[in-house]
Protein backbone atom coordinates (compact mmCIF):
# COMPACT_ATOMS: atom_id res chain seq x y z
CA UNK A 1 0.00 0.00 0.00
CA UNK A 2 3.13 2.44 0.87
CA UNK A 3 6.44 1.64 -0.56
CA UNK A 4 8.74 4.68 -0.34
CA UNK A 5 12.85 4.25 -1.12
CA UNK A 6 15.43 6.56 0.49
CA UNK A 7 14.11 9.32 2.05
CA UNK A 8 15.92 12.37 2.67
CA UNK A 9 14.91 15.38 4.67
CA UNK A 10 16.68 18.51 6.08
CA UNK A 11 16.08 21.49 7.17
CA UNK A 12 18.98 23.71 6.38
CA UNK A 13 22.08 21.80 8.08
CA UNK A 14 20.10 19.55 9.69
CA UNK A 15 19.58 16.20 8.24
CA UNK A 16 16.49 14.67 9.73
CA UNK A 17 15.65 11.59 7.61
CA UNK A 18 18.81 9.59 6.02
CA UNK A 19 17.56 7.10 3.90
CA UNK A 20 14.33 5.81 5.22
CA UNK A 21 12.93 3.08 3.40
CA UNK A 22 9.60 1.51 4.23
CA UNK A 23 6.68 -0.50 3.47
CA UNK A 24 3.27 -1.01 4.52
CA UNK A 25 1.18 -3.89 3.60
CA UNK A 26 -2.90 -3.24 3.12
CA UNK A 27 -4.52 -3.52 6.13
CA UNK A 28 -1.26 -3.55 8.28
CA UNK A 29 -1.41 -0.83 11.10
CA UNK A 30 2.36 0.33 11.97
CA UNK A 31 3.44 2.63 14.52
CA UNK A 32 6.58 4.70 15.03
CA UNK A 33 7.90 5.38 18.09
CA UNK A 34 10.90 7.27 19.54
CA UNK A 35 12.74 10.53 20.51
CA UNK A 36 10.74 13.70 19.95
CA UNK A 37 12.88 15.74 17.47
CA UNK A 38 13.51 12.39 16.01
CA UNK A 39 11.73 13.39 12.55
CA UNK A 40 8.42 11.26 12.95
CA UNK A 41 6.45 13.65 12.02
CA UNK A 42 8.85 15.17 9.05
CA UNK A 43 8.51 11.27 8.08
CA UNK A 44 4.81 11.40 8.17
CA UNK A 45 4.20 14.73 6.27
CA UNK A 46 6.40 13.00 3.25
CA UNK A 47 4.59 9.69 3.63
CA UNK A 48 1.18 11.54 3.45
CA UNK A 49 2.15 13.81 0.72
CA UNK A 50 1.66 16.92 2.78
CA UNK A 51 5.51 17.92 2.69
CA UNK A 52 8.24 17.21 -0.34
CA UNK A 53 11.60 15.03 0.73
CA UNK A 54 14.69 16.37 -0.55
CA UNK A 55 15.32 12.53 -2.57
CA UNK A 56 13.57 9.92 -2.47
CA UNK A 57 10.48 7.31 -4.23
CA UNK A 58 7.28 7.12 -3.28
CA UNK A 59 4.12 4.59 -4.01
CA UNK A 60 1.47 4.87 -2.50
CA UNK A 61 -2.11 2.33 -3.84
CA UNK A 62 0.39 2.19 -6.73
CA UNK A 63 0.27 5.37 -7.82
CA UNK A 64 4.07 7.45 -7.91
CA UNK A 65 3.03 10.13 -5.75
CA UNK A 66 6.13 12.33 -6.58
CA UNK A 67 5.24 12.63 -10.59
CA UNK A 68 1.82 14.08 -9.65
CA UNK A 69 1.25 17.83 -10.06
CA UNK A 70 -0.31 19.46 -7.76
CA UNK A 71 -3.94 19.23 -8.65
CA UNK A 72 -3.75 15.88 -9.18
CA UNK A 73 -1.77 15.05 -6.02
CA UNK A 74 -4.55 17.00 -4.16
CA UNK A 75 -7.38 15.50 -5.58
CA UNK A 76 -5.48 11.99 -4.66
CA UNK A 77 -4.51 12.70 -1.06
CA UNK A 78 -8.38 13.45 -0.71
CA UNK A 79 -9.36 10.12 -2.36
CA UNK A 80 -7.12 7.79 -1.01
CA UNK A 81 -5.55 9.44 2.65
CA UNK A 82 -7.19 10.27 5.90
CA UNK A 83 -5.17 12.15 8.25
CA UNK A 84 -5.96 12.28 12.28
CA UNK A 85 -3.93 15.17 13.83
CA UNK A 86 -3.52 15.69 18.00
CA UNK A 87 -5.05 19.16 16.75
CA UNK A 88 -7.90 17.89 15.05
CA UNK A 89 -8.65 21.37 13.09
CA UNK A 90 -12.53 21.20 13.21
CA UNK A 91 -14.28 24.09 11.72
CA UNK A 92 -16.10 25.51 13.90
CA UNK A 93 -18.74 27.53 12.54
CA UNK A 94 -19.78 23.90 10.97
CA UNK A 95 -21.88 21.30 12.85
CA UNK A 96 -20.43 18.13 13.29
CA UNK A 97 -21.99 16.55 10.55
CA UNK A 98 -20.92 19.26 8.19
CA UNK A 99 -17.23 18.90 8.77
CA UNK A 100 -17.67 15.24 8.47
CA UNK A 101 -19.01 15.78 4.86
CA UNK A 102 -16.29 18.44 4.31
CA UNK A 103 -13.97 15.83 2.13
CA UNK A 104 -17.18 14.69 0.16
CA UNK A 105 -18.06 18.14 -0.77
CA UNK A 106 -14.16 18.61 -2.40
CA UNK A 107 -14.79 15.62 -4.13
CA UNK A 108 -18.77 16.92 -5.84
CA UNK A 109 -20.30 14.11 -3.67
CA UNK A 110 -23.82 15.15 -3.30
CA UNK A 111 -25.02 16.68 -0.77
CA UNK A 112 -27.71 13.95 0.14
CA UNK A 113 -24.45 10.84 0.16
CA UNK A 114 -22.35 12.84 2.14
CA UNK A 115 -25.01 13.48 4.33
CA UNK A 116 -25.63 9.47 4.82
CA UNK A 117 -21.93 8.28 5.07
CA UNK A 118 -21.70 11.04 7.36
CA UNK A 119 -24.36 10.00 9.81
CA UNK A 120 -23.32 6.42 9.80
CA UNK A 121 -19.77 7.38 10.49
CA UNK A 122 -20.77 9.37 13.39
CA UNK A 123 -22.88 6.54 14.27
CA UNK A 124 -20.08 3.93 14.24
CA UNK A 125 -18.28 6.33 16.60
CA UNK A 126 -20.94 6.61 19.03
CA UNK A 127 -21.92 10.53 18.27
CA UNK A 128 -25.68 9.84 16.16
CA UNK A 129 -26.76 12.29 18.76
CA UNK A 130 -24.21 14.48 17.94
CA UNK A 131 -24.59 15.56 14.64
CA UNK A 132 -25.65 18.83 14.86
CA UNK A 133 -23.84 19.76 17.62
CA UNK A 134 -20.49 22.24 16.80
CA UNK A 135 -17.09 21.56 17.78
CA UNK A 136 -17.26 23.95 21.08
CA UNK A 137 -20.32 21.46 22.28
CA UNK A 138 -18.84 18.57 21.93
CA UNK A 139 -16.29 17.25 24.64
CA UNK A 140 -12.37 17.32 23.58
CA UNK A 141 -12.91 13.18 22.72
CA UNK A 142 -16.03 13.72 21.06
CA UNK A 143 -14.51 16.33 18.36
CA UNK A 144 -11.38 14.02 17.99
CA UNK A 145 -13.77 11.25 16.70
CA UNK A 146 -15.45 14.00 14.56
CA UNK A 147 -12.14 14.67 13.10
CA UNK A 148 -11.81 10.55 12.64
CA UNK A 149 -15.36 10.35 10.78
CA UNK A 150 -13.81 13.26 8.55
CA UNK A 151 -10.77 11.20 7.73
CA UNK A 152 -12.72 8.35 7.17
CA UNK A 153 -14.91 10.24 4.87
CA UNK A 154 -13.51 9.17 1.42
CA UNK A 155 -13.21 5.87 2.37
CA UNK A 156 -9.00 6.57 2.26
CA UNK A 157 -7.03 3.46 1.68
CA UNK A 158 -4.72 4.80 4.43
CA UNK A 159 -4.63 6.60 7.73
CA UNK A 160 -2.40 8.52 8.91
CA UNK A 161 -2.29 9.48 12.27
CA UNK A 162 0.17 12.33 14.66
CA UNK A 163 0.15 11.62 17.81
CA UNK A 164 -3.88 11.04 18.13
CA UNK A 165 -4.03 10.75 21.67
CA UNK A 166 -2.15 13.19 22.68
CA UNK A 167 -4.38 15.08 23.73
CA UNK A 168 -7.19 13.15 25.24
CA UNK A 169 -7.08 11.43 28.64
CA UNK A 170 -6.27 7.53 29.05
CA UNK A 171 -10.28 6.65 29.26
CA UNK A 172 -10.82 8.70 25.73
CA UNK A 173 -7.40 7.28 24.22
CA UNK A 174 -8.32 3.73 25.00
CA UNK A 175 -11.76 4.79 23.28
CA UNK A 176 -9.63 5.56 20.33
CA UNK A 177 -7.53 2.70 20.32
CA UNK A 178 -10.52 0.31 20.24
CA UNK A 179 -12.21 1.94 17.77
CA UNK A 180 -8.57 2.44 15.50
CA UNK A 181 -8.93 -1.37 15.78
CA UNK A 182 -12.24 -1.89 14.62
CA UNK A 183 -11.89 0.45 11.85
CA UNK A 184 -9.13 -1.79 10.68
CA UNK A 185 -11.13 -5.12 11.07
CA UNK A 186 -14.38 -3.27 9.63
CA UNK A 187 -12.86 -1.13 6.51
CA UNK A 188 -9.27 -3.15 6.26
CA UNK A 189 -7.65 0.26 6.32
CA UNK A 190 -3.65 0.90 6.51
CA UNK A 191 -2.67 3.02 9.24
CA UNK A 192 0.70 4.81 10.08
CA UNK A 193 0.34 5.98 13.40
CA UNK A 194 3.09 8.37 15.11
CA UNK A 195 2.66 7.92 18.58
CA UNK A 196 4.31 8.38 22.22
CA UNK A 197 1.38 6.59 23.63
CA UNK A 198 3.27 2.68 24.23
CA UNK A 199 -0.40 0.95 24.64
CA UNK A 200 -1.19 2.17 21.16
CA UNK A 201 1.68 0.67 20.02
CA UNK A 202 1.49 -1.90 21.61
CA UNK A 203 -1.80 -2.49 19.10
CA UNK A 204 -0.43 -2.45 16.19
CA UNK A 205 1.01 -4.70 13.77
CA UNK A 206 4.14 -3.64 14.02
CA UNK A 207 6.55 -0.90 15.43
CA UNK A 208 9.42 0.76 14.26
CA UNK A 209 11.76 3.39 15.86
CA UNK A 210 12.90 6.63 14.46
CA UNK A 211 16.44 6.72 15.41
CA UNK A 212 19.66 8.77 13.54
CA UNK A 213 17.30 9.77 10.92
CA UNK A 214 16.35 5.96 9.93
CA UNK A 215 13.62 3.46 11.14
CA UNK A 216 14.65 0.84 12.92
CA UNK A 217 13.28 -2.62 13.86
CA UNK A 218 12.69 -3.22 17.76
P1 LIG B 1 9.43 14.30 15.94
O1 LIG B 1 8.11 14.22 15.25
O2 LIG B 1 10.14 12.98 15.98
O3 LIG B 1 9.35 14.93 17.30
P2 LIG B 1 10.04 16.27 13.91
O4 LIG B 1 9.90 15.53 12.62
O5 LIG B 1 8.91 17.16 14.31
O6 LIG B 1 10.39 15.25 15.07
O7 LIG B 1 11.35 17.17 13.85
C1 LIG B 1 12.62 16.63 13.51
C2 LIG B 1 13.67 17.73 13.56
O8 LIG B 1 13.47 18.65 12.47
C3 LIG B 1 13.62 18.58 14.83
O9 LIG B 1 14.93 18.88 15.21
C4 LIG B 1 12.89 19.82 14.39
O10 LIG B 1 13.26 20.93 15.16
C5 LIG B 1 13.28 19.95 12.94
N1 LIG B 1 12.24 20.57 12.11
C6 LIG B 1 10.98 20.09 11.90
N2 LIG B 1 10.30 20.86 11.05
C7 LIG B 1 11.12 21.89 10.70
C8 LIG B 1 11.00 23.03 9.85
N3 LIG B 1 9.88 23.27 9.17
N4 LIG B 1 12.07 23.84 9.75
C9 LIG B 1 13.22 23.60 10.41
N5 LIG B 1 13.41 22.54 11.22
C10 LIG B 1 12.38 21.68 11.37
Amino acid sequence: MIKAVQVYKSYENLEVLRGVNLEVPEGQMLSIIGKSGAGKSTLLHILGTLDPADRGDLWIDGVNVLKLKQKALADFRNEKIGFIFQFHYLLHEFTALENVCIPAYIKNDSRKKAEIRATELLDFLGLRDRLQHKPNELSGGEQQRVAVARALMNKPKVIFADEPTGNLDSVNSNELHQFFLRLKADFGQSFVIVTHNLDLAGLSDRVLTMQDGLLIDN
